[in-house]
């Protein structure tokens, strides 16, 4: 096994990804979804003057010397309803009024609000001047025609779906969301509520932590049965998964143990390994290849911290850059180490788990948990946690020093108290 470094593993992977491909959604069902396509309008929006407001529209010439002594008084020409279509005008000394989101007439140039006149009947009066453009939308003053209102690559959000309603799109071009199969691999394998044959049997958690790990990276998937640590079995259920799903993940079967047949299998089943093996605790024995021009196999460790680390920092990556994602990492912030940390070894470069708090005077801060660090133990995972990244060659850092921590979850998912 020829280890490489995370920086390294990260860059193979990312290495000539690309978003898989585009589909059609209807708009209602487009939230969260990525732009494939720029959307532009053919139109201008607003397509003609409108008011903003209900209100009177008049030549501002008109009201120059308007006073509450001086009352100007205009001539009622017209009363204009919102979406009539052909614009009216108005003339000297005269005014019309307008309804909120109605075309202004040509002539006007300003809309005062009704609430700031006197309605004499045929006549309205007015106190005061007013500016050239009050309370009137402009013409294209939103978007203009041909204009790229939202960009390709964007998530889409309550506001892009509203836009493109603006411009009146009932479907839109996305990207296709990535399929992951998942086979969880070894004997001592129970799924849930099977009974339990010995003490030696455990319960398939990584299956199961996958399922959010794969939602949480915005990917489709289904859980695979059960493997037996059996070379056959296990060659053709990843060769046929790697057929029908863009990313095949197993978990179990890549160390150095005699009944670890994964890594045997997948190069024989045309998998092109890509690293196998990578300095970094914990995790060490994953396994990364491809599959024809566009299939990706990840052969994940069993444990299940090694087996959830090595999904956010490889699968994840990938999984977003398939489905054409803008933001493809996880969220890396820097944290104050709030306790001494020591290992003996610094071979391998750390994820540590690490107690992760927020307050608005000292930003992040993070803390060791020495009794969780083993790559079974799930427990350092939960909750408020997160990986400190501990660099190969350091095996002490001081209290107070500056980390990089990974957020192994969305910001929103913690409960940090941020206001
Ligand atoms: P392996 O990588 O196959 O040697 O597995 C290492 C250890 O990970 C096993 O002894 C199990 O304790 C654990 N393990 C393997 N697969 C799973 C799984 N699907 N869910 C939870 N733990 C697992
Ligand atoms: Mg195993």
């Amino acid at each position: 096994m020829k280890l490489i470094s995370i920086e390294d593993a990260i860059k193979l992977v990312k290495k000539s990804a690309k978003p898989i491909g585009v589909e059609k959604v209807l708009l209602t069902d487009a939230y969260g979804r990525v732009l494939a396509e720029d959307l532009k309008s053919g139109f201008n929006h607003p397509a003609v003057n409108v008011s903003a407001v209900d209100g009177y529209s008049v030549k501002c010439k008109d009201l120059e010397n308007a006073s509450k002594e001086n009352r100007v008084k205009l001539k009622l020409a017209n009363i204009i309803k919102a979406g009539i279509q052909n614009p009216m005008t108005i003339k000297h000394n005269e005014t019309a009024l307008v309804f909120t989101g109605a075309p202004v007439p040509v002539g006007a140039d300003a809309v005062v609000m009704r609430e700031d006149v006197q309605d004499l009947g045929n006549e309205i009066a007015f106190e005061r001047p007013i500016s050239q453009g009050k309370n009137i939308r402009f013409v294209g003053e939103d978007f203009k025609k041909g204009e790229t209102v939202v960009k390709k690559g964007t998530t889409i959000g309550a506001a892009e779906i509203g836009m493109a309603a603006e411009i009146n799109r009932s479907y839109l071009f996305v990207y296709r969301i990535p399929t992951v199969s998942i086979i969880p691999t070894g004997d001592e394998l129970l799924d849930l509520g099977d009974s339990s044959p010995g003490t030696s049997a455990i319960r398939d958690s990584n299956s199961y932590t996958l399922t959010g790990l794969l939602r949480q990276a915005g990917a489709k998937f289904n859980i695979c049965r059960r493997l037996k640590d059996d070379p056959i079995q296990t060659a053709q259920a990843i060769k046929s998964e790697l057929e029908r799903s863009d990313i095949v993940i197993t978990t179990g079967g890549v160390s150095a143990g005699d009944y670890d047949f994964v890594k045997k299998v997948a190069p024989e089943i045309g998998v092109d390994i890509v690293f196998h093996g990578v300095l970094q605790k914990p995790g060490k024995p994953i396994l990364f290849g491809r599959y024809k021009n566009n299939k990706y196999f990840f052969g994940l460790p069993g444990f299940p911290v090694s087996s959830t680390v090595g999904f956010l920092l490889y699968a994840y990556p990938l999984i977003r850059t398939l489905g054409g994602f803008a933001d493809i990492e996880l969220p890396r912030i820097q944290a104050t180490l709030t306790e001494d940390f020591h290992r003996k070894k610094a071979k391998r470069e750390e994820l540590a788990r690490v107690e992760i708090a927020y307050s608005i005077k000292d930003g992040f801060s993070v803390k060791p948990d020495t009794k969780k660090q083993g790559s079974g133990i799930l427990t350092g995972m939960v909750g408020e946690r997160a990986l400190m990244d501990v660099p190969i060659g350091v095996t002490d850092i001081k209290k107070g020093s500056k980390v990089k921590v990974i957020l192994i979850k969305p910001i929103s998912s913690f409960s940090f108290g941020f206001f």
